[in-house]
């Protein structure tokens, strides 16, 4: 296979050219397709919401299409049936129930289903969605599998955090690695998606750090209003106490809905509707909505570090360039004290520790309140 070179244009014919600006992992996937050496296992991992899903879709669908050597054509019978999600030898996994784990039954089922021959086609693809998810029994399980690999089945593991995978799994699969979209991209991608202006879209994309899934949750969520909301009062001069008072209120119902999502309405009555034999624990259900919290309001820091970012960039260079929020450049002040600014963006930062470190919300943010008014 040829090297990727950066920079070269890259004609993809056919539906892998649906995946956009992954030309490197697109052209080693080609590359497996057309020579037809399968590894037993392929780790597709990189940042959320930028195509490792599409990707493993349309290699299952070019390893069984018989038009094209190297992609899928997306008109004969099996592309068409892997498309329809009606093609036998394709299997998906994805974690399951409130926790949003894989268990070891699902890896051992899947083991029993490969040790018959596929059913239409030479190779039997499983993706593995979310493949940190798997708890460590499944992690375990499924390394023995990859040691004594089924023959005609390649299991691809699809993550963002390929940290939480046993070093071994990692070891024993072909790294397939996915980078961010550029702005470009996502804007494009949002314009089709919403009747957006494209000054938002841009915004929207700019703010997403190249992650399609992020933009769109900035723009099914309130989660920008809610910030720029705080920058607004904040520079208006209002106490910072009241207006911190006010977040605080939003954290609590923001803990408040995700615990109730996590944990069901009634509290723990949880095994009753989960008919997994293995509830998890109270304090795990817990943890896990603690944690979902923390990755929320680091989420809320990371667009007030935009918001201030911007300020600060504009007061430099004296002009709008290279911000985030470009659809609220008028409402950037023209100059701000850049020494100020640069604690602000310090305080941004800590308070992002902090609140990994689970340290109490309302406080963090009622500190960074005031430094952000001052
Ligand atoms: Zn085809």
């Amino acid at each position: 296979m040829r090297p990727a070179v950066h920079g070269e244009p890259v004609t993809l014919p056919m539906s892998f050219k649906q995946i956009q600006d992954q030309d490197v992992a697109i052209r080693l996937l080609r590359g497996i397709v057309l020579q037809g050496r399968m590894p037993n296992g392929l780790l597709f991992w990189g940042p959320g919401g930028v195509g490792k899903r599409m990707a493993a879709h349309e290699f299952a669908k070019a390893l069984n299409c018989g038009e094209i050597p190297d992609d899928a054509c997306d008109v004969c019978l099996s592309c068409r049936k892997v498309d329809h999600g009606n093609f036998p030898d394709i299997l998906r996994i994805s974690p399951t129930g409130k926790m949003r784990i894989i268990k070891v039954d699902v890896i051992k089922e899947v083991n029993e289903s490969a040790a018959y021959r596929p059913f239409e086609s030479n190779v039997r693809v499983v993706i593995i969605e979310d493949a940190d998810r798997m708890n460590e029994a499944a992690q375990n399980h499924f390394l023995k599998t990859l040691e004594e690999p089924p023959s005609n089945t390649v299991f691809i593991l699809l993550t963002e955090r390929p940290r939480f995978l046993l070093p071994t799994i990692r070891s024993r699969c072909q790294s397939v690695r996915f980078g961010s979209l550029r702005t470009e991209t996502v804007a494009s991608m949002l314009a089709r998606r919403a009747e957006l202006s494209g000054e938002t879209c841009d915004s929207l994309a700019a703010l997403s750090g190249g992650s399609m899934a992020r933009a769109l949750q900035l723009m099914e969520t309130n989660r920008r209003e809610t910030v720029m909301d705080v920058v607004r009062r904040l520079a208006a001069g209002e106490n910072p106490l009241l207006v911190s008072e006010g977040y605080g209120a939003y954290i609590q119902a923001t803990e408040k809905r995700i615990t109730a999502e996590v944990m069901g309405e009634k509290g723990v009555q949880v095994s009753e509707e989960s008919d997994e034999e293995d509830s998890p624990e109270k304090e795990e259900l817990e943890a896990h909505a603690a944690g979902l919290v923390r990755q929320e309001m680091v989420e809320h820091l990371k667009l007030f570090d935009a918001w201030y970012r911007d300020e600060f960039v504009h007061s430099a260079s004296g002009g709008p360039r290279f911000n985030f929020n470009r659809d609220l450049e008028n409402q950037l002040p023209v100059r701000v004290d850049l020494d100020k600014h640069a604690e602000k963006l310090q305080a941004i930062s800590d308070a992002w520790k902090y609140i990994e470190r689970n340290m109490k919300k309302q406080r963090i943010f009622r500190d960074l309140f005031f430094v952000l008014a001052s």
